[in-house]
């Protein structure tokens, strides 16, 4: 693996040969989650693609003349020539697979499938996600000296580590950033003895066998399971989203905010999320315009009462986009007035999108008793309609989802599971 500068950009990637270039940030949760498969990619792959990385902040010019606009984002290069695909986001492992694969001979990645040997192995319980909820259930079962294992897609801390502040967790005087209290979450667990494995593909999950299938070819099975996937943001469905996402639309603030420092961005949502991120936003941008769909906003008071006060920020009430669509340098939101129906353009840098969230439960969605919503029932010891499995944290059906009642769901599963595994 090797860290390039621009400077070096033109021998070490243009000259020749197939080449991976990692646009990468720092304070940036999804390019933290890359980094440990870009790496294991490398080892696996190293032999036919050379696998670089460069630190976009100190080679941004670059970035922006190869149309990179957020982190990470990777690009692909055969004999000089970029390729058609770019990865941006949080990037899976098997996506980068598929695309290295695409770039060999169906041989020759046989061979290199051929060198990975399937492995499997047991606990007592296996958490599913690493996040407010799964960390503590994590803390507890090891405390209780429970052979555990926690497993996510992504670094852990779920989706604290991409909250610029946290007021509201008990414990601390002063608001405290995302990524630390996340990061402390996160250490406690880990030094506790908790067996990690995160930033890893869950290629398939067998609730009844109790057996989860990570990167392919690793076999985790355990006793009893715990659901903590928490939610994931909701896209918009409109042309031009999937297009555009990662390349001047955005669905965090912590990670992407700074790159529009004076720079005029449009936020689409007007419940919590989308008022304070707004806010945060509006630290680097000199323009925020917020499209709401209804006539008032949803968010508490509070943050309302700071968003009035922002003179940077204005709002378009009873507004919905429509489509997006790039014009040279600039971002085009068409929106719609709901109560005129005409339609206008709004010209930005860039977009944020912040409307609400949906449970992860793809992999599980037919095994388990859901709400209306799609969120897991649960008992009071967060049991759910299956045996031995538990869910905890904003995945389950429940009125309040913050860190405080994940928190609370994953005490209650971990003290229950303990119980029943003596
Ligand atoms: C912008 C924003 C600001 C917020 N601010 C606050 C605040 O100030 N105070 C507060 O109390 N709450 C806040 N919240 C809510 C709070 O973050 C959540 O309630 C809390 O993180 C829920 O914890 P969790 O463990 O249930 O899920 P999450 O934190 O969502 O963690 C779920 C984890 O599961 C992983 N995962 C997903 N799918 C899979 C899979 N298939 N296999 C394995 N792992 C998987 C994810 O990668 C993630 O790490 C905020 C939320 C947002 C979006």
């Amino acid at each position: 693996m090797q860290e390039i500068t621009s400077a070096e950009f033109e021998q070490e990637v243009i000259s020749g040969g197939k080449v991976v270039l990692d646009f990468y940030s720092t304070e940036c949760p999804p390019c933290e989650a890359v980094a440990p498969k870009f790496e294991g990619l490398a080892a696996l792959y190293g032999k036919d693609i050379k696998f670089v990385k460069m630190f976009r902040q100190q080679n941004k010019p670059l970035a922006e003349s190869l149309g990179v606009r957020s982190s990470p984002t990777l690009l692909f290069f055969d004999n000089g020539v970029q390729l058609p695909v770019t990865l941006t986001g949080g990037i899976k492992r098997s996506d980068i697979i598929h695309q290295l694969d695409s770039m060999l001979s169906k041989e020759r990645v046989l061979e290199i499938k051929k060198a990975i040997k399937p492995t499997v192995s047991e606990f007592d319980v296996l958490i599913l996600g690493a996040g407010p909820g799964g960390l503590t259930a994590g803390l507890y079962l090891c405390q209780a000296k429970v052979n555990t294992v926690l497993i996510d897609i992504a670094l852990p801390g779920g989706q604290v580590s991409t909250t610029h502040e946290v007021s509201n967790y008990p414990g601390f005087i002063d608001p405290q950033p995302g990524y630390m209290l996340s990061h402390n979450m996160s250490e406690q667990t880990k030094q506790c003895g908790t067996i990690y494995k995160v930033a890893v593909d869950v290629t398939k999950i067998d609730l009844e066998k109790k057996e989860v299938v990570i990167d392919e070819f690793e076999t985790v099975r355990a006793k009893k399971i715990i659901i903590a996937t928490g939610t994931s943001p909701n896209l918009m469905g409109i042309p031009g989203e999937k297009e555009m996402k990662g390349k001047g639309i955005s669905y965090c603030a912590t990670c992407d905010a700074k790159y529009y420092g004076d720079k005029e961005v449009v936020v689409i949502g007007g419940g919590n999320s989308a008022v304070e991120e707004a806010d945060f936003i509006s630290r680097f941008a000199s323009k925020i315009t917020m499209v709401h769909q209804f006539d008032a906003l949803t968010a508490n008071k509070q943050a309302q009462e700071k968003l009035f006060a922002n003179p940077k920020t204005s709002i378009l009430f009873s507004h919905e986009p429509r489509s997006f669509v790039r014009e040279g340098d600039k971002m085009i939101t068409e929106v719609e007035d709901l109560k005129t129906k005409t339609v206008s353009k709004l010209a930005s840098d860039g977009v944020f999108v912040f409307i609400g969230m949906k449970p992860n439960i793809d992999l599980f969605r037919d095994k388990l008793e859901l709400d209306n919503w799609g969120y897991i029932k649960t008992n009071e010891d967060m049991q759910t309609s299956m045996p031995g499995i538990y869910a905890v944290g904003d995945v389950i059906s429940k009125k309040y989802r913050q860190i405080t009642t994940a928190v609370a769901d994953g005490t209650i599963a971990a003290i229950a599971i303990a119980k029943e595994l003596n």
